[in-house]
């Protein structure tokens, strides 16, 4: 069976997604309170969290932030009435798996639900390798030549993406889309930022700048 944590403090919108979520065939567990649900969370037995931004108590980014920081890899979608992209991307910097803004269409929640549960299930396979650096998309360890590395999520979730198209070249609009969910371009250098960081952890001759196009790993 699976379970999804709903942290989320308004009684109308917990309820409604509840009742939605049982009748689609999961069991729902109920916390209106940001340390509640973090301790729920790392309890165990948790496949899936929504979680709100403006939680009492602790708000959902720290949630998020401390379970990430825990190296708990459950599935997190966060809920926010706010909806500029600066929040929808440190959000997804920060290790959310997605981001739905409220007032949202319970059909459109479940879809978000049904494609991170799969996804969960796709990760736990074997190690990704290319030359001497190894990726484990279970436990987000890297390593390069036996060192271990100190990834963000995302800088983890960029660098899974060279790996896994040695050889061709991405482009923004691809990598934004794959690594942090986003359908447009945000108007900053994101992509960028996070090559430059990527190149300083892995080497800098690893990902190559292809000029009008995007990157591609050597
Ligand atoms: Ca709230």
């Amino acid at each position: 069976m699976t379970r999804i944590l709903i942290a989320e403090d308004e009684p109308r919108i917990s309820s409604f997604v509840s009742r939605g979520l049982e009748s689609a065939g999961y069991t729902t567990v109920i916390s209106e309170d940001g340390a509640d649900a973090y301790r729920r969370a790392l309890a165990g037995g948790i496949d899936l969290i929504l979680l709100d931004v403006g939680l009492p108590t602790m708000d959902g980014f720290e949630v998020l932030t401390r379970l990430r920081a825990e190296g708990s890899a459950i599935p997190i979608i966060m809920l926010t009435a706010r909806s500029s992209t600066l929040d929808t991307v440190s959000g997804l910097d920060a290790g959310a798996n997605d981001y739905v803004s409220k007032p949202f269409k319970f059909d459109e929640l479940l879809a978000r639900i049904r494609s991170r549960l799969r996804e969960t299930v796709t990760t736990e396979r074997l190690d990704i390798v290319h030359d001497d650096v190894v990726l484990d998309p279970l436990t987000r360890r890297a390593t390069v030549d036996g060192r271990e590395l100190d990834l963000s999520a995302r800088e983890f979730a960029l660098a899974e993406q060279f790996l896994r198209h040695p050889g061709q070249v991405l482009s923004r609009e691809q990598l934004l889309s794959r690594v942090w969910g986003l359908d447009f371009d945000p108007g900053s250098n994101i992509v960028d930022v996070y090559v430059r960081y990527l190149r300083a952890k892995l080497g800098a001759e690893r990902i190559v700048t292809v000029r009008g196009a995007g990157y591609r790993w050597q």
